[in-house]
């Protein structure tokens, strides 16, 4: 012990195993009933860091088995022993973690004390039958009503951390100086780096199954990806998150919540690799003493999309610029893909208190944007709500295949810090309470009304849940003032 315990000896010893040594630290870590997260967390290390040790896959500086031996309550000869732990003893903790498993515990069974008599073939079949029971459990896809309030208890928990996550900035902090970034967009030799960094190799296919932006080989460590965009996603958004969930850990999700929580803590992490918050800050504090905010540099200084510029504004925004603010994408009819608020914004919601899939009031930016004279080009305007006054910046990014909106805005007082605050664009909205937009003019509907048949699109989006409707998902002051404008040519 005194001899690994002091400071001036830096090296290991030479015959390390690190496959044993993995093993005993991921044995240790379990009868301690530990995850790799509470673990990282008392030794200061990242969990993904922790599992790189746990499957042999780096070797442990001493200051680090110094501290995990601490938070083990074990020696350092302890944790370097050169014996496996014992088939018996791994199946014990199998036992017991497999019992505490909740969907272990809807079997309703009484808890199984694992007496030394127990003998190990009883042990092996438990754990057999349980792995199987886990594996038909695991649901990947959830009911739209389960989907979509999964939804929105998630974004209400980004609602109350202004939507800044400090574990998952420093997550990206750790790998952007890991590979020494320096400032500015970040280059595609550096993401190469930061995938080595944590034990990947990269293959490009043109092979990868349809339903999936990227493919991870966890036993070789291998990232999959093809070379093109997939929608919204460039290949090193897709590239960044999927690294995202080996750095923040993500074990397989439980069920449809947390599958959507690790997508989103995922594509944080992306957003906050390609703009550092060390860099983007002082940036935009400039830009907001200057009263010229505007995404779109934020856009052309870290070279990403114009959608990941606007949400990751709404990541500093409130924490670093003082600022709240909302951000909403909507397709062309004003169904709403995505949108977060702090700034007492109300959205349209159904029942579970979704907002996807809902249809955003016609006099919002994001929906005015498509009738201005040159849609692609950066809209700005005022909205009138029952609550406020918003301005609004929005944008239908020409780069991407199907149009979306991307609207950033801020109450009234605050564009007084952005570009475009003198855009002479407002209008009224009553949404989502009120005679507003949701049902069409009455003296429209009393014309057309039971006179009509459409046939509505698809939405093949899970969380585009259809507003209800005779005919869900078709706007009916859309059909009704086609039909007003057709009927006379
Ligand atoms: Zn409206």
């Amino acid at each position: 012990m005194a001899y690994f315990g002091t400071e001036e000896i830096s090296t290991l010893p030479g015959e390390l195993d690190l496959v044993t040594f993995g093993q005993r630290l991921r044995h240790l870590r379990r009868s301690r009933g530990m995850t790799l997260s509470d673990l990282g967390e008392r030794v200061g290390r990242a969990p993904s860091q922790l599992s790189l040790l746990e499957n042999g896959k780096r070797e442990p500086k001493l200051s680090l088995l110094t501290s995990l031996a601490k938070a083990l309550e074990v020696s350092v000869e302890e944790l370097l022993s050169r014996q496996p732990p014992s088939r018996r003893a791994q199946l014990e903790i199998a036992v017991e973690e497999a019992q505490r498993d909740p969907v272990y515990q809807t079997l309703n069974l009484p808890h199984l004390k694992v007496g030394k008599r127990v003998p190990n073939d009883v042990l092996e079949h438990i754990v057999g039958l349980y792995d199987e029971l886990r594996r038909r459990s695991v649901k990947p896809t959830a009911t739209p009503e389960e989907a979509r309030r999964a939804n929105a208890d998630l974004r209400r928990q980004m609602r109350e951390r202004d939507n800044y996550f400090p574990a998952i900035e420093k997550a990206a902090q750790e790998t952007l100086d890991a590979v020494g970034y320096r400032g500015g967009a970040l280059s595609q030799g550096l993401i190469l780096a930061m995938v080595s960094h944590y034990g990947f190799t990269l293959r490009y296919v043109q092979d990868l199954p349809r339903s999936v932006r990227s493919l991870t080989d966890t036993r070789n460590r291998r990232l999959y990806l093809k070379r093109e965009s997939l929608g919204m996603h460039t290949p090193r958004t897709i590239l960044l998150q999927t690294l995202g969930h080996f750095v923040l850990g993500h074990a397989q999700p439980r069920d449809f919540a947390d599958f959507l929580r690790q997508r989103v803590e995922a594509n944080y992490f992306a957003a906050a690799v390609l703009i550092p918050e060390a860099a983007a800050v002082p940036f935009l504090t400039d830009a907001k003493q200057a009263r010229d905010l505007s995404v779109e540099d934020l856009r052309d200084v870290y070279a990403v999309s114009y959608e990941m510029a606007a949400h990751r504004f709404t990541n500093l925004a409130t924490r670093h610029l003082d600022l709240v603010c909302h951000f909403i994408r909507n397709d062309e009819t004003g169904i709403i893909y995505k949108a977060y608020q702090n700034d007492g914004l109300v959205f349209p919601t159904d029942d579970t208190g979704a907002i996807e899939g809902q249809r955003m009031c016609r006099y919002w930016s994001g929906r005015q944007v498509f009738a201005s004279p040159d849609r692609y080009s950066i809209y700005y305007q005022y909205t009138d709500k029952p609550n406020g006054t918003h301005w609004c910046v929005a944008h239908v990014d020409p780069s991407r295949e199907r149009n979306f909106a991307i609207t950033l805005g801020v109450p009234y007082k605050e564009s007084r810090w952005f570009r475009g605050r003198e855009t002479t664009h407002r209008t009224k909205s009553q949404c989502p309470g009120g005679e507003c937009c949701v049902r069409p003019p009455s003296d429209l509907a009393s014309r057309w009304e039971g006179n009509v048949w459409p046939s509505a699109r698809a939405h093949s989006h899970v969380l585009a849940a259809l507003p209800a409707g005779p005919f869900p998902g078709v706007d009916e002051t859309d059909v009704y003032t086609f039909l007003e404008r057709h009927e006379m040519r």
